[in-house]
């Protein structure tokens, strides 16, 4: 049973925990080679894309990090509602690039006319936007947005951050024409931390060649000579591949569409309950999250005493992030958590409010 309804590092499966405990082998070698090709081919449909999949050895910022390093080199249009947006903003800034702040409130989405509108001002070679923003549970549309560049500034590259969402929630990266996609292992693939995904299509790896100051470690450039060998330029987590790629097994045997169902189903189920006891839910209707639900504090509950009640049954919430705190509280439903966990969940928190 999964008991961590916080947005990350979720429960893993036992098997998959127990796959890091192989026997290590040396990342320059036939069988390390066999393995991480395997695990590289199948994310590929984790993300919708026949291009290619870098397995880094960092959490998912690194792959923000990779982002700004090597697509853009003119101005970057950072899209935020949230606080894993404002930290992209913040990474292309500390890493010297121009950027532009496009925020909208945290309650409400990042929709194509506000994007439209922007790239209609001013060129930019690269726009970022998060697909799930965990901070506040809401899911911004970004096939639409994708659309919509395309049709205002086609050279334009997009980047979305799927941290919370690849693998829960739908991303048809080569359908909805986006350039590159970046996840982290501990949200809703339902690994340990360390390992990040980003997939890239050939556009954005042609236009990085002509990006001055990519850096070494994150160098996509660099990191594709060797992922074309199977390999890595740097030593790569192998025990956390040995994971990934059993992981990745169990996803596609459980089918990717199924597993955005399941995430669905739940997210709808949170509604419910959330309408049925008089609570509000933060993300407006049809933007709202499959993987982490965020709830209004309607009543005024206490959440850290809610949080230490249901840690006596094992379970464990979180509070609303930054400003949000005590306002709202998070359910995040993702990776391992099936109806069944979710509903004891919303048992037990019905239990505290009757108390
Ligand atoms: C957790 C999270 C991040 C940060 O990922 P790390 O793996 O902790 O670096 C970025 N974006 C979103 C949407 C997240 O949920």
């Amino acid at each position: 049973m999964a008991y961590l309804f916080v947005p990350g590092p979720v429960d893993v499966d036992p098997g998959v925990a127990m796959a890091q405990t192989r026997a290590m082998m040396p990342h320059r070698s036939a069988e390390f080679e066999t393995l991480f090709r395997h695990a590289a081919e199948n994310a590929k449909a984790l993300f919708g894309t026949q291009y290619r999949v870098f397995i880094s050895t960092s959490s998912g910022t690194g792959l923000h990090e990779a982002a700004v390093r090597n697509f853009s080199k003119e101005r970057i249009l950072s899209c935020v509602n949230g606080a894993f947006s404002k930290r992209w903003y913040d990474v292309a800034t500390t890493n010297g690039k121009e950027a532009d702040k496009l925020e909208v409130e945290w309650n409400q989405p990042i929709t194509a006319e506000v994007v439209t509108e922007a790239l209609k001002k001013q060129h930019y070679d690269l726009v970022t936007v998060v697909q799930n923003e965990t901070s506040t549970g809401m899911m911004n549309p970004v096939d639409e947005i994708a659309a919509a560049v395309h049709a205002v500034s086609p050279d334009t590259l997009i980047a979305v951050d799927a941290v919370s969402s690849l693998g829960g929630a739908p991303m048809k990266m080569d359908e909805w024409g986006i350039d590159f996609v970046l996840t982290s292992s501990q949200k809703a693939l339902a690994l340990p931390p360390g390992l990040s995904l980003g997939a890239t299509n050939d556009r954005a790896l042609a236009y990085a060649e002509t990006v001055p100051h990519r850096g070494w470690y994150f160098d996509l450039l660099r990191l594709e000579k060797h992922r074309i060998k199977n390999s890595t330029p740097a030593t790569p987590a192998v025990s956390l591949i040995y994971a990934l790629d059993v992981q990745l097994e169990r996803i596609l045997a459980e089918g990717i569409e199924a597993r955005w169902e399941r995430h669905k189903a739940m997210s709808e189920r949170v509604h419910a309950w959330a309408a049925a006891h008089g609570f509000e839910m933060y993300a407006p209707a049809g933007y709202r999250s499959y993987t982490v639900s965020t709830v209004v504090n309607s009543h005024n509950l206490d959440i850290a005493a809610l949080n230490k009640f249901l840690l006596q049954r094992g379970m464990r919430l979180s509070n609303g992030y930054g400003d949000l705190k005590n306002k709202t509280f998070r359910i995040a439903h993702m990776g391992e958590v099936h109806m069944e966990d979710l509903d004891t969940l919303l048992t037990a928190i019905e239990e505290y409010m009757a108390q």
